[in-house]
């Protein structure tokens, strides 16, 4: 099918919730995609940080093959062999407790508001403090827990029991607990958000804090997770362990997989009956995110993030001290925000046209976050584009 064609049948027949790049894409490999007219881009925000391995990763498409050939979908109501080893694994990885396997990240958290909203029912308790500029999914209850009222605003009136504080600052989440609070929810970097970085005292000072008041502390590890730091989790670069943590985008490269990992003694307030999802760690999506774990550990991908990004991030610096237009770099690993004194929309397309993909995020903070395991001559020839386009579009 042409392209006009394909663009038509958008305009006649899918309903128009995104905004939408003029591109088709139809084929990707590793850190690249080809559009329509066979022209290559090196990719370094895959799917939004779904395709966190890179394009149609060799062992997770082998494993999906071989799930799809044997067994597609039994139900929850029967054991499921790839679950429960896939289940196994990432406890192994993370810390000691359950997993709910889901389908998405937003469906991840509704599984942790609705586990907070168990815990305090014994004690009346159901309020869940969120951050300003977080961004936690699209359903009512997390949309709402989202704190960036633009997302929320039209969908009045909006579930109880949600408030918001100011990220890094416990003065802030102090001053929104009450006697109704039960759990605070927080993105260890902030990802739609702008690429904010939790500050380690701060973080430990909330795990304290929460330990002293019998609050739950969840930690929304959906774009965070899976290697992008470096570290399997973020959590474990702040030595920081939450009660709850929920997973998607990266977890199933590329097949749609969501998860809460759970403590053991709050994972069993879940009994028969609590919740549940239908596709929810169906065997082909499990077969899917046990491959992601065994190639993260195979391809030593996360040494791979750790080696790179310390020759990165530094050049990125340098980047910044030759362009004024670039205020700051941050992030960890692979999870990088280069935030303008400018809307960075022209930027993002002006590197596009150069062959290199990134997003923009609150108008001004352009997103870069390649695949874990890109090669250091691959990474170097997106800094080159970055750099050219700079030059392009800033040249003083
Ligand atoms: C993308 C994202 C979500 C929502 O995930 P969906 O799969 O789109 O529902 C939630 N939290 C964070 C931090 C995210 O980046």
């Amino acid at each position: 099918m042409d392209e006009a064609t394909i663009k038509q049948y958008y305009r006649d027949y899918v309903i128009g919730c995104y905004s939408k790049e003029d591109f088709v894409f139809v084929r990707g490999r590793g850190p690249w995609l080809w559009d329509i007219n066979g022209k290559k881009y090196l990719d370094f925000f895959p799917g939004w940080a779904v395709s966190g391995l890179g394009h149609c990763p060799d062992d997770v498409v082998k494993a999906i093959i071989r799930q799809v050939k044997t067994l597609m979908h039994v139900a929850n109501n029967y054991y499921i062999d790839v679950q429960a080893v896939c289940a196994k694994k990432l406890i192994e990885i993370s810390f000691d407790g359950k997993v709910f396997f889901c389908n998405s990240g937003a469906e991840a958290n509704e599984a942790a508001i609705k586990l907070c909203r168990l815990y305090g029912s014994k004690t009346g308790r159901y309020k869940i403090i969120s951050m300003k500029n977080s961004f936690h999914g699209r359903t009512l209850a997390t949309v709402t827990m989202t704190g960036q009222e633009k997302y929320s605003a039209p969908f009045v009136p909006l579930p109880d029991g949600f408030a918001y504080a100011e990220f890094n600052s416990i003065d802030s989440l102090k001053s929104c607990v009450d006697e109704k609070t039960v759990a605070v929810i927080i993105e260890p970097v902030q990802g739609e958000g702008g690429i904010n970085v939790a500050d380690r005292e701060y973080l430990v000072a909330l795990r304290k804090f929460c330990d002293e008041n019998d609050l739950l502390l969840v930690f929304d590890e959906v774009q965070t997770g899976m290697g992008r730091t470096g570290h399997w989790f973020a959590f474990q670069h702040y030595g920081v362990t939450p009660d709850i943590m929920t997973l998607a985008k990266t977890l199933g490269g590329g097949f749609p997989i969501g998860a809460m990992v759970a403590k053991r003694s709050i994972a069993d307030l879940m009994v028969p009956g609590t919740h549940a999802s239908t596709f929810g760690g169906n065997p082909l999506a499990c077969s899917a995110a046990l491959a992601v774990m065994n190639t993260i550990e195979k391809q030593n991908l996360l040494e791979n993030v750790n080696t790179l990004s310390q020759w990165f991030i530094p050049e990125l610096r340098k980047l910044q001290k030759k362009f004024s237009v670039i205020k700051e770099i941050r992030g960890i690993g692979f999870m990088l925000g280069m935030e303008l004194n400018v809307s960075g929309k022209s930027f993002v397309e002006r590197c596009r046209k150069n062959g290199l993909l990134l997003n923009c995020t609150h108008d001004t903070v352009v997103r870069i976050m390649p695949p874990l395991g890109i090669k250091k001559s691959l990474l170097k020839k997106g800094l080159k584009i970055i750099s050219t386009s700079l030059k392009e579009e800033f040249a003083s």
